[in-house]
């Protein structure tokens, strides 16, 4: 009898309402004719009827078959679904744009603009819900904060886990405290998990969630630190939960595919950007209309440096080519500029989008015939001796390869031109491997801890990560004052794991509110900076070089790059007539500052209970500049610093390696006693980039304190 209640309430808030005349009706009923043609629309019974029958649900089906946008509404209307969805993305991009794109198929403002929104997104530093909201899209990362502050997850009844493909680590340590969730038997009301991929491993996730986790002594007597009072941990009198009962149903759905004709070159090139203009002019030279071309490159540097060149031979073209309008993609990029990649180009002009692997699985570009792929993208890599992550630019995955063809044949037929050989194809990896396997898991680790996991060894991973990784984030975490020696968090501990940064930047943030220290302010506008994008122009010749020296010359402070961009941020606060231009002239990104302000409002808000009363000044003394870079100093506890030996050259404390200051510092070419820097890069060769002056005597101060 619900089902046929159900569906009649869904046909008459979906049917025809030809009374109802606002602008967002009228937009959600043309909707409606495109939502019914997606590959996902008939099986929406099925999808409804599982998750009444079954807790879990491991759907896969292609990008674009209407997965991440279809899924919630079909659930919404459920009788079990009386709380909230929460819909997680490995993404920013995805989760705004999403949230965006749902509220306007279900003809609902967005977010906080009112309280009849219905849908919201929360991401890192950007909340934009109400009361009202049903269906949340978030990042992982927010929805893991969520958990540590509410276990149970008391309002949701539905947690849609999209994007698992992705393997990030967030989505790893989710899929891992769900599973303990739903054993636990600690929910009141029911919670139903729906994991989501483009191409699931279905079998190992269906397995993951069936098999029972061992009981570790540990993990059964551990409670879970978080304001709720429901949930408090995993305790051996729920041995007999539903979970053990199969509970996991599974669906595929079919998306379209049409031919890929696929294309290699015969010899390897050097010069990707140069393989990828020709083939683009090529392309649109030569390929008929409608048809647009979808660039796969590794990051927005180079995006950029492709765009000019093929917009100025563009520009060139005789008159009787269409027109080309090239848009970047990439994950930094605005809202309102990545919104315009969904847009249908305009008449006799064809769009060519200039991506990185954020146009593989997590966007959908519409009107794709043609795919350039460049068979590179940047990975995060850790390397575990140097105790160093690192983003390089490596070859992708075939798994990587294939999706990117497959983004040529949704709409028609299409083809796919890698700009390199077959035999490299070949030779590439079968699938990328998930994060877990390739990065610092001191985060990880803190989250866990958190939560109330004291033995990680036994956590439920989907893929376990190296043991020796897992020994070293402890060790880590223990060196940063996170955890006690017995290996439990302390509070600390739990303080820097609610700060939305990693464990080293909120250790740095904590100890700016020792009222020892007092500088909380002013790291916390260090700290935005490093959260966003770079604030200053990229410099490519050495003349745009010397012209930024000259513009910013005012803002660069001696002691290096921290409080250089301090002295930026406070400058382009205290500016009061004319934010962009005064960004303009100092060659400073005002959308990156407009940012930076953005999460310094957010950060402050929640380190205010911290320390209560900052001091707020308007110049910054010697002591307080000391004091700054103590905090980063205690954040970064013997790593990331380097001091100079005779031999003239800077060498790392911890591995005694050769490491030069990158030209992009303020302190590029002097000569200082020792230096703290935010990150160490390679390229052509070793560098600390973000670099300050620092006395060695510091560190006496800064490690003898707790
Ligand atoms: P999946 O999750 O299976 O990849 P989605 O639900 O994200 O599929 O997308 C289904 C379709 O909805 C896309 O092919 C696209 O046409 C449309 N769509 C999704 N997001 C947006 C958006 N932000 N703007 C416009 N159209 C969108």
């Amino acid at each position: 009898p619900t089902d046929v209640s159900n569906s009649k309430k869904r046909k008459r808030s979906d049917g025809p309402k030809p009374q109802s005349q606002s602008p967002l009706a009228i937009k959600k009923q043309k909707l409606l004719v495109s939502r019914q043609n997606l590959p996902i629309w008939s099986r929406q019974k099925d999808i409804r009827e599982s998750l009444r029958q079954h807790s879990i649900l491991v759907l896969s089906g292609e990008t674009g078959s209407g997965k991440s946008t279809q899924v919630p509404q079909f659930l919404l209307t459920e009788p079990w679904c009386t709380g909230k969805i929460a819909v997680t993305q490995p993404r920013r991009v995805a989760a705004i744009s999403l949230a965006r794109r749902v509220a306007e198929e279900m003809g609902s403002p967005l977010g906080a603009s009112s309280p009849a929104s219905k849908v919201g997104y929360s991401v890192r530093f950007d909340d934009n819900t109400s009361a009202g909201t049903r269906i949340k899209y978030l990042t992982e990362g927010m929805l893991l904060q969520e958990m540590l502050r509410d276990g149970a997850l008391s309002q949701y009844s539905c947690v849609v886990v999209d994007e698992v493909h992705e393997r990030s680590v967030d989505v790893d340590l989710l899929l891992g405290f769900l599973k303990q969730l739903l054993e636990s038997g600690k929910r009141k009301k029911p919670l139903k998990i729906v994991v989501m991929s483009a191409t699931a491993d279905v079998e190992s996730l269906s397995r993951f969630f069936s098999t029972p986790t061992p009981k570790s002594e540990e993990t059964s007597n551990g409670t879970v630190h978080g304001d709720d009072e429901e949930f408090q941990g995993f305790s051996d009198d729920e041995q007999s939960t539903p979970a053990e009962k199969s509970q996991v149903s599974t669906c595929r759905v079919e998306g379209r595919q049409y031919p890929v004709k696929l294309h290699y070159i015969d010899k390897p090139t050097e010069d990707v950007v140069d393989a990828a203009l020709q083939r683009i002019m090529h392309l649109h030279c030569k390929e008929p209309m409608p048809g647009d071309i979808l660039v796969f490159m590794t990051g927005q540097e180079i995006i950029h440096g492709l765009q000019k060149l093929v917009e100025e031979l563009a520009g060139n073209l005789p008159p009787e080519y269409p027109r080309l309008l090239v848009l970047p993609l990439f994950a930094a990029l605005p809202q309102a500029a990545q919104q315009r990649i969904f847009e249908r180009a305009p008449p006799n002009t064809r769009k060519v989008i200039l991506s990185t692997n954020i146009a593989e699985t997590s966007v959908t570009v519409p009107g794709v015939r043609y795919v350039v792929d460049t068979g590179k993208a940047k990975i995060k890599q850790y390397r575990n001796r140097l105790g160093l992550e690192s983003l390089l630019v490596k070859p992708i995955s075939k798994s990587s390869a294939d999706q990117r063809k497959g983004r040529a044949g949704r709409e028609a037929a299409g083809q796919c031109f890698r700009l390199y050989t077959q035999q490299s194809y070949e030779e590439l990896e079968k699938d990328t491997k998930p994060e877990i396997l390739r990065c610092d898991l001191s985060n990880a680790v803190l989250k866990m801890k958190a939560r109330g996991v004291d033995d990680v060894f036994s956590f439920p991973f989907l893929t376990p990560p190296n043991r020796e990784a897992m020994e070293k984030s402890l060790l880590q975490l223990l060196l940063l004052g996170t955890l006690n020696e017995d290996g439990k968090i302390n509070d600390i501990g739990r303080k820097v794991a609610r700060l939305p940064l990693t464990p080293t930047l909120g250790r740095i943030v904590l100890e700016a509110a020792r009222p020892e220290r007092d500088c909380l302010l002013e790291v916390i506008d260090i700290i935005a900076c490093l959260s966003v994008e770079n604030i200053f122009l990229p410099t490519d010749t050495e003349e745009a070089r010397e012209k930024a020296l000259e513009a910013r010359s005012q803002l660069h402070r001696r002691q290096g790059d921290h409080l250089t961009l301090l002295a930026a941020v406070q400058a382009y606060a205290a500016e009061t007539s004319d934010r962009k231009r005064w960004a303009t002239t100092h060659l400073i990104s005002h959308r990156a500052m407009q940012n930076v302000l953005n999460v310094r409002k957010q950060l402050t808000t929640q380190c205010k209970s911290l320390l209560p009363n900052p001091t707020v000044r308007s110049t910054v003394d010697e002591d307080t500049q000391e004091n700054i870079l103590k905090c980063f100093l205690k954040g970064y506890h013997g790593n990331n610093i380097a001091r100079l030996c005779p031999d003239k050259t800077y060498k790392t404390f911890a591995g005694n390696q050769t490491v030069a200051i990158h030209p992009s510092s303020v302190l590029f070419g002097r000569k200082v006693e020792a230096v703290v820097y935010n990150e160490f890069v390679f390229t052509t060769k070793a560098y600390a980039r973000g670099v300050s002056a620092i006395q060695l005597k510091w560190l006496e101060d800064v490690w003898g304190s707790s």
